[in-house]
């Protein structure tokens, strides 16, 4: 690691030990951290992978991941929100259009502006797997959008959203929305069982009025700019279960202290954990670096995010099992990693979605071969 990149982490970790982890069973519980998040902006925590021209730290996507492990190793829901983030600055940094760039980057990047993605929708109905939720026509300016979001996280009334949008015989739009511009309503979803305070809302837009200024990407430039986004976007996402997985071994070699003479009988030791966690993050690096130049093969970027996802899992029902009575405590960590740790495999792309799409990119490649 560069000595840039070891100042950026050190500062997070010790800004997330003293800010973050006296917070987190009210994050858990609805709480948004919003002053967190925006002092974590100021060290730099949402912009590793923005040059420095364009207010950023100037390094990669790398070291963005380790970032958003160190925050997960506190709190998965505020990593979730870190994810979202920085992945609206990626989508800025390499979008089609210079406009919207000098728009919100560096405000995004500084966590001056908080964004969320609403991508879900488009990334399952490009896999094939929903219909679209968002209709975009043409005007003189730019576009009209209709339609709603279940589900989007770190939003709010003075946040930005980037969705995406079909546009008819057209294609697919990509593009910046402030969340109080006409047209726009967020409302309050039903609790959730965990990720409470990722203020996470339903978004519909009504007549939303798009300016070219806002696009990301129109119909003729989405399909190259997708691909050049994706790796990003689904590596990104690593970090959080990483860190989750982090935490897990750490608690159950903490509790190993006084019971590991019962607690050897069970399966995924901590040491065999953490020898598949040290592959996998070599893994992630590896790919996040070549991510940054747009060379990361997507297969191989979505065998890593599924890796990432199976382990999380794993490495959290282990914990559960190591802490016994005293993990399943309201107040301890060990049962709200395993529910952030469902949110890894469940986000999308979702561990299902990743194996669908792993199948479906194999048997292209076999029928080419
Ligand atoms: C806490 C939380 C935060 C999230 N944050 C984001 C975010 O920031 N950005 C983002 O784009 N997505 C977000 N999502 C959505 C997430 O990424 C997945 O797309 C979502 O969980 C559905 O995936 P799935 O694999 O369960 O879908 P599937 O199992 O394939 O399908 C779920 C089904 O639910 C249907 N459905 C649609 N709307 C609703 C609704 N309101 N209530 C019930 N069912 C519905 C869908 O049509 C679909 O058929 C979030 C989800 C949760 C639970």
């Amino acid at each position: 690691m560069t000595q840039s990149a070891s100042t950026l982490i050190n500062a997070i970790a010790q800004h997330a030990k003293s800010d973050l982890a006296p917070m987190v069973t009210a994050i858990d519980q609805g709480q948004y951290p919003e002053q967190y998040l925006r002092k974590l902006g100021q060290l730099g925590g949402f912009s590793a992978s923005v040059p420095q021209a364009q207010g950023g730290q100037g390094l990669d996507l790398s070291v963005q991941i380790d970032a958003t492990t160190l925050v997960s190793r506190e709190c998965g829901s505020t990593a979730f929100m870190v994810w979202c983030q920085s992945t609206c600055a990626w989508y800025l940094l390499n979008a089609a259009n210079n406009a919207v760039r000098e728009r919100y980057l560096a405000r995004v990047a500084s966590g001056e502006l908080l964004a969320g993605t609403g991508m879900s929708n488009t990334v399952k109905h490009l896999a094939g797997i929903e219909k679209i939720n968002l209709r975009a026509t043409r005007t003189e300016q730019g576009y009209e959008v209709n339609g709603s979001l279940p589900w989007v996280s770190n939003i709010g009334e003075d946040h930005l959203a980037v969705v995406a949008a079909h546009v008819e015989d057209e294609g697919y739009i990509m593009f910046a929305v402030r969340c109080n511009a006409p047209g726009v309503t967020l409302r309050r979803c039903l609790p959730f069982s965990g990720m409470e305070g990722t203020q996470t809302l339903n978004v519909r837009f009504d007549k939303v009025t798009v300016s070219n200024n806002d696009v990301i990407a129109h119909p003729l430039q989405f399909k190259a700019y997708i691909q050049r986004i994706k790796p990003g976007f689904v590596l990104g996402q690593t970090g959080m279960g990483l860190g989750i997985i982090e935490a897990s071994i750490e608690s159950m070699r903490a509790t190993n202290q006084t019971h590991s003479h019962v607690n050897v009988f069970l399966d995924d030791q901590a040491e065999d954990l953490a020898a598949e966690l040290q592959t996998l993050k070599a893994q992630v690096a590896d790919l996040a670096r070549q991510a940054q130049t747009g060379e990361a093969p997507l297969l191989d970027v979505l065998k890593a995010r599924l890796a990432t996802s199976e382990l999380a899992l794993r490495a959290t029902q282990s914990e559960v099992l190591h802490t016994g009575a005293k993990g399943y405590l309201m107040n301890h960590g060990a049962q709200r990693r395993q529910r952030e740790a469902v949110f890894v495999a469940i986000v999308t792309p979702a561990l299902k979605h990743l194996r669908k799409e792993i199948n479906d990119l194999e048997l292209l490649q076999a029928e080419a071969a």
